[in-house]
């Protein structure tokens, strides 16, 4: 099985592809290529379109991981498409959609770097988003919060993608320490998401090319999720 091409990661940007039917399994669709992002990491799945060599345009309601991690499977609002191996498609995710979850990803990020505490779970919406923290004795407040994100996103640093070996990550305890997300283990390479002169971690989603894309937001709520535990939600202004 050879990995999909996931042109996502070249060039978060690209809105349509031209992309060829690799396998079908009812309603589910894989291409040898795709711009669509799968549900991982906390960021939903792309929604779009694709249209078939008959012309006829079909919805993709949702994308996901196949069987493995390099396998990406769309899934479309009918069996009854007609699409077989073979047949090329015109691909184009809801832009809309997918930039709102670039926009909020990147602002998850910033979050984590004002929050220096271990992040224990999360969500990326297109009009709200959050985070949990393992807060301790660290604290946090909703307007302090909202000041110093929307500054950092003011201050227009750019986000570079990059990968890192398992074996310089050994090499770099304090480097882990300072991630906020464990990176993943026994799955080759890790991509890696540095907003510059802010944060580094590890991380497969989309992402902005430069903060002050995000636009203004607010901490709208900290929840309290047990003893140590707080949920902060954040949406866009
Ligand atoms: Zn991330």
């Amino acid at each position: 099985m050879t990995p999909v091409r996931r042109n996502y990661y070249d060039d978060s940007y690209q809105r349509t592809l031209a992309a060829t039917v690799l396998a079908v399994n009812g309603d589910w669709i894989e291409l040898d290529q795709t711009i669509f992002y799968p549900l991982g990491g906390g960021q939903p799945g792309d929604t779009g379109v694709m249209t078939g060599p008959d012309g006829k345009t079909h919805k993709v309601l949702d994308t996901r991981k196949g069987d493995s991690s390099e396998q990406v499977k769309h899934q479309l609002d009918t069996q009854d498409h007609g699409l077989a191996p073979g047949d090329p498609v015109e691909t184009a995710i809801d832009w809309e959609r997918r930039y709102r979850h670039m926009r909020m990803h990147t602002c998850m990020h910033l979050l984590g770097a004002l929050i220096p505490v271990p992040v224990t779970g999360g969500a990326v919406g297109a009009e709200k988003s959050r985070l949990d923290f393992d807060l301790g004795e660290h604290q946090i407040d909703k307007v302090d919060l909202t000041t110093r994100i929307n500054a950092l996103i003011a201050e227009a640093h750019p986000v570079v993608f990059g990968t890192i070996t398992e074996a310089e990550l050994d090499e770099q305890p304090e480097l882990v320490r300072t991630m906020s997300v464990q990176p993943p283990r026994g799955a080759g390479d890790i991509r890696t998401v540095r907003v510059e002169g802010v944060d580094f971690q590890p991380c497969g989603g989309t992402h902005v090319n430069n903060t002050s894309e995000i636009g203004a937001v607010r901490v709208s709520k900290i929840e309290n999720k047990g003893k140590r535990n707080r949920r902060v939600h954040l949406v866009f202004e």
